[in-house]
This record gives structure tokens, sequence and C-alpha cells, in this order.
């Protein structure tokens, strides 16, 4: 099978294959609950949090809708949109039968402080959603700038998206004060696609424990009432939670702060290759992505074509994202991705493009 450098799903080691393939257990056993209750001081640690963290057998879409049902009531929702997953979670909110409003930036571009706050400004908002790192534009927003606006606004809870940006920089959750942040398993953290993990504030259970029209699957208050005895509401993917104990022994073991820089290395090898082949960034400078690069093509490159020469030399390649299919390719260098690897992948493309 050819090697995925796509944003997501990213390629699975083998080490975490093994894990999902270990025997099944009862979800409701003692044996499952030292599983749960095992790993949870790692994953609070990992999103630097004194709240329990949750674990979804779904995508990272189910939580995207569940904050949104668990957190906004009567008032409203400001989506902050700046890509195809942020723009999505419009049109998510709205089929949730929630009051919806756009804060809408170029795709290219990333949500600011300022553009927020004149946003908020309006009032009657119960929530803001962001998207962290989007990656079909290869933007990252500036987390703490947005957290420092948000603190003018104590009534609105910030649900925060890092799917792709979890565990690559550091998101500390509690100290930036964000009520519910979220990821998946099949980017950042290179498992198979299926889990979602996320952690509450406070605010934000108190939120929903008033909101009306949670739903079941979702419910943050049934996940906080199951969690308290170590168990997830329903059966959960019990392969997933072995996989991501496999995953935290790797994390830890390397160590999370090396585990950035690690990121930020194999993220500036491609920034080399990008600038080396006199292509340009899609994101602008100070807002790219550490876990994937988003290519401008402004060299014409038959994209297409390219992907079908890496393919037959062991690679699948992102041709890039919706609209911007063939103007844009992005790389990826997230999960278990090494200075080395990504190397060979580069090689792959330069031979490819000869
Ligand atoms: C991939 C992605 C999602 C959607 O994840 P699913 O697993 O398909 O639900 C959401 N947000 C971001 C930033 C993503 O990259």
């Amino acid at each position: 099978m050819p090697k995925l450098f796509i944003p997501g799903p990213v390629h699975v080691s083998e080490k975490t294959f093994r894990a999902f393939c270990k025997p099944m257990i009862g979800h409701r056993s003692g044996d499952f609950k030292k599983l749960y209750g095992g790993i949870q001081p790692r994953l609070k640690e990992l999103f630097q949090t004194e709240q329990p963290v949750f674990l979804s057998t779904s995508s990272a879409w189910g939580v995207m809708e569940g904050a949104v049902r668990n957190l906004v009531g009567a008032g409203k929702v400001l989506n902050c949109m700046c890509g195809a997953f942020s723009d999505k979670w419009l049109d998510v909110s709205k089929r949730c039968g929630k009051e919806a409003v756009a804060l809408q930036v170029e795709w290219g571009q990333p949500i600011r402080g300022e553009a927020l706050r004149a946003a908020l400004g309006a009032g009657g908002f119960d929530a803001v959603t962001l998207i962290h790192n989007e990656t079909s534009t290869g933007v990252m927003s500036d987390i703490r700038e947005i957290a420092a606006v948000m603190r003018e606004f104590p009534d609105v809870c910030l649900v925060v998206d890092t799917v792709s940006s979890f565990s690559v920089v550091p998101i500390p959750m509690d100290e930036l004060g964000i009520d519910v942040l979220l990821t998946g398993s099949q980017k950042a953290l290179a498992m198979p696609p299926g889990l979602a993990l996320f952690a509450a504030s406070r605010k934000a259970m108190d939120r929903a424990a008033k909101v009306a029209g949670r739903g079941y699957y979702f419910d943050f208050v049934e996940f906080a009432k199951n969690q308290a005895e170590d168990m997830t509401p329903s059966t959960p993917s019990i392969s997933h939670i072995y996989a991501l104990e496999s995953k935290l022994d790797d994390i830890f073991t390397e160590g999370v702060a090396t585990r950035h820089a690690r990121h930020a290395e194999n993220n500036a090898i491609v920034h080399e290759w990008v600038r080396g082949h006199g292509l340009d960034f899609f994101a602008p400078e100070g807002f790219r992505s550490k876990s994937l690069t988003c290519v401008a093509n402004n060299k014409g490159i038959d994209v297409a074509e390219l992907a079908k020469r890496v393919k037959e030399r062991g690679f699948v390649m992102d041709q890039g994202y919706g609209k911007l299919k063939g103007k844009t390719f992005r790389i990826s260098n997230m999960g278990d991705e090494t200075p080395a690897t990504m190397r060979e992948y580069l090689a792959a493309l330069d031979a490819s493009l000869a």
C-alpha cells in the first residue's frame, strides 16, 4: 500500500495497529475501567486541563456538532470561517436549528482577534466556534490572540477544533480559558479514523446542563456522568482506546516538548523545499500551519499528473481541498513523521517533478 502524506487520514504505524487489534473486553468490565481510567492522567496533561477528557466514538464532526447542541441555547453562535472545515460549521450549526452568524474571512487568511471582537460586540452570543488549524488552507490562527479577546466576553463559550494541531503545538486549554477543546484520531494523532477526544470547562458543563435539545449520543452531561465511573455513555470503539493508550506511550516516551520540536523541524524542511522550488505558500507568514503546508501552485504544475507519478513511487499526495484543488497541494508532516521520512517523501516529489 502506498504511504499516506495527505493531511488526514495520515499513516498509521504497525505498533498502533497491533494495539488496535488487541482482544475485545466488555465496556462495563473492570478491565475496561482500568484501561479508560489509566489513560486519563496523560490525556489531561496533553490537553493541559484539570477537566476529564471524554472519548467519543465518532469522527470529530460528532463532537463539533455536539458542542453546538450542548452550548448554544436561545442565544446565537458565531462561526469563525476561513476554509472548508470552519465554513461547514456554520451549516452544521444551522442544521442543529441554531441561530448561526458567520465571521467569514477569505480562504488563506487567519481569524484575527479584532474581527472577533467586532462581531461579538453585537451581543447575544452563546458560543464561538474556531478551527485552530484550518486543514484545507494550511492556516493556523493565533489561539492566544483569540483567547485574549474571548476574556472580554465571559458569557460566551469558546469551542476550539484542534483536529490537525493537537500535540503539534502547545494549546494550554485551562490557561487560555478554552471551553471545549476537541480533536480527532486520524490526523495529528496518527490513529485510525473513528474516535474524537474532547474536554469541556466548568462553564461549558454548567451551560450544557441548562440547554434543551442536547440529544443523547453527544450529550456532555451523559459523558460526565459515565466518566465518573471510567466509562462512556454507549459502547465505545475499544480498539481505538487501545490504540490511544499505545499512542500515549509513544508521545510520553518521546516527550511532549520533543514532539512539538520534531513537528517544527519537519515543517521547516517542507518550507525549505517550497522556497527552493520557487513555489509560494497559500497562508501568510506568521499564520502557517506547523502540521501541514498548503503550497500555492504558482508554477502551473499539473498536480493530478504529479500525484499519479508520486503514487508510482509509493506515496499518496494531496491535490488540494475542494475549490483549491490543483491551485494548491498540501504536504502533511503530522503524526509519526521524522525529518528522514519527510526527506524521503520530498525526494519522491522531486523525482516525480523531473
Ligand atoms: C478533518 C478535519 C475535520 C473533520 O474530521 P472528521 O474526522 O471527518 O469528522 C474537522 N476539523 C478539521 C480541522 C479537520 O482537519
